[in-house]
C-alpha cells in the first residue's frame, strides 16, 4: 500500500514490538469509545455526557471498571454492583477494533496516513455494529465520513507528496496531467464517490423498478459515498463486489435455515459493506494485482 515505510523502531529508536503492543492497547481503547457510539447515536443520546452505567442498576461504571477487555474479564462479565450480565458484545468491540489496529499498523506502517487508516477503520466498526443492531446507518456518522475522506484527499497531497493509495494522485485522469496534485486527488475522490454511492444507488433503483421492494437503504449509498471518496474508484468497487459475495452467502445461510422459505431475508447490507471495505483498505491492492496476474491473459 506504502511505497516509503519509516519504521517506528528508526524514528523512536524503541523495539517495534513496543509499537504493536501500544497500538494494541489504543486499539482497545478506542473499540472501548466505539461501544459509547454504537451504544448511544442510534438513541440519539450524547456521546459525551453522562458517563457510562449499568443498564439495570443505573449505578456509574468506575474508571477502574471500565478499563477496555480487562474489566470485563476481572468481573466475569457482571456489573460490580447488581450482577447483572454485561453483553460479551462490549469486549468483542474492544477486541475487534484492537486487531483492525493491529492490522493497520502493520499494512501502513509508522506514517503520516496511518491516523487516517485508524479513523477509517473505527467508522466502519461502528456502522457494523450500529447497522447490525438497528437496520440503520446514521447520518451523523456517514456525513462526516465523506467530509473527512475529501478533507483529507485535499490535505494529504497538498501537506505531504506521497501517494498514500493507489489512484490518490494518477486515478484514471491523464487529461488532467497538468492540475496539481490536490485537484486530482479531489477528481480521484469524487469519482470514488460516485463508483460507491452511484452504483448502489443504481441497483436499489433497478430492483424497486423491477421487483417493487425497497432492496438498499439510502444509509447504505450514503455510507459508500464516504468509503469511495476515501479509497478511489477500484478499491470502492472491490469492497461492494467482496460485500455482496459475503452478504449473498450469509443471505442462503439465513434463508435456508428459516422455516418459510418464501420470506424475503432482511440483511443489514452495511455490515457487509463495512467489511468489505476494511479488508479493501488493507488487501485491496494485493487482491487486485493477484487477481490480474492469475485471470486476465
Ligand atoms: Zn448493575
Amino acid at each position: 500500500m506504502i511505497i516509503l515505510q519509516n519504521s517506528f523502531e528508526n524514528v523512536t529508536g524503541l523495539h517495534e514490538a513496543v509499537a504493536y503492543i501500544f497500538v494494541f492497547l489504543f486499539g482497545s481503547a478506542v473499540g472501548s469509545f466505539l461501544n459509547v457510539v454504537i451504544h448511544r447515536v442510534p438513541n440519539e443520546q450524547s456521546i459525551v455526557f453522562p458517563n457510562s452505567a449499568c443498564p439495570k442498576c443505573g449505578i456509574p461504571i468506575k474508571p477502574y471498571d471500565n478499563i477496555p477487555l480487562l474489566s470485563w474479564l476481572v468481573l466475569g462479565g457482571k456489573c460490580r454492583n447488581c450482577r447483572a450480565p454485561i453483553s460479551a458484545r462490549y469486549p468483542g468491540v474492544e477486541l475487534i477494533t484492537a486487531l483492525l489496529f493491529l492490522a493497520v499498523y502493520y499494512g501502513i506502517g509508522f506514517e503520516p496516513f496511518l491516523p487516517v487508516g485508524f479513523i477509517f477503520v473505527s467508522v466502519m466498526v461502528a456502522l457494523v455494529f450500529i447497522d447490525a443492531g438497528h437496520m440503520i446507518l446514521p447520518n451523523v456518522i456517514t456525513y462526516p465520513l465523506l467530509i473527512f475522506a475529501l478533507v483529507v484527499r485535499i490535505a494529504f497531497p497538498l501537506l505531504l507528496w506521497s501517494e498514500y493509495l493507489p489512484d490518490f494522485v494518477n486515478a484514471p485522469f491523464t487529461f488532467m496531467a497538468g492540475y496539481p496534485v490536490w485537484a486530482t486527488s479531489l477528481a480521484g475522490a469524487l469519482m470514488g464517490a460516485l463508483a460507491g454511492g452511484g452504483s448502489l444507488w443504481a441497483v436499489g433503483e433497478a430492483w424497486k423498478r423491477l421487483r417493487g421492494v425497497e432492496a438498499m437503504g439510502l444509509g447504505d449509498v450514503k455510507m459508500m459515498l464516504g468509503v469511495g471518496a476515501m479509497l478511489g474508484w477500484k478499491l470502492t468497487l472491490l469492497s461492494i463486489f467482496l460485500a455482496a459475495f459475503a452478504g449473498s452467502i450469509a443471505g442462503v445461510i439465513i434463508i435456508a435455515r428459516q422455516k418459510r422459505k418464501d420470506m424475503q431475508a432482511q440483511i443489514p447490507f452495511g455490515i457487509f459493506l463495512g467489511i468489505g471495505s476494511i479488508a479493501a483498505l488493507l488487501y485491496g491492492d494485493k487482491l487486485i494485482a493477484w487477481y490480474i496476474s492469475n485471470f486476465i491473459p
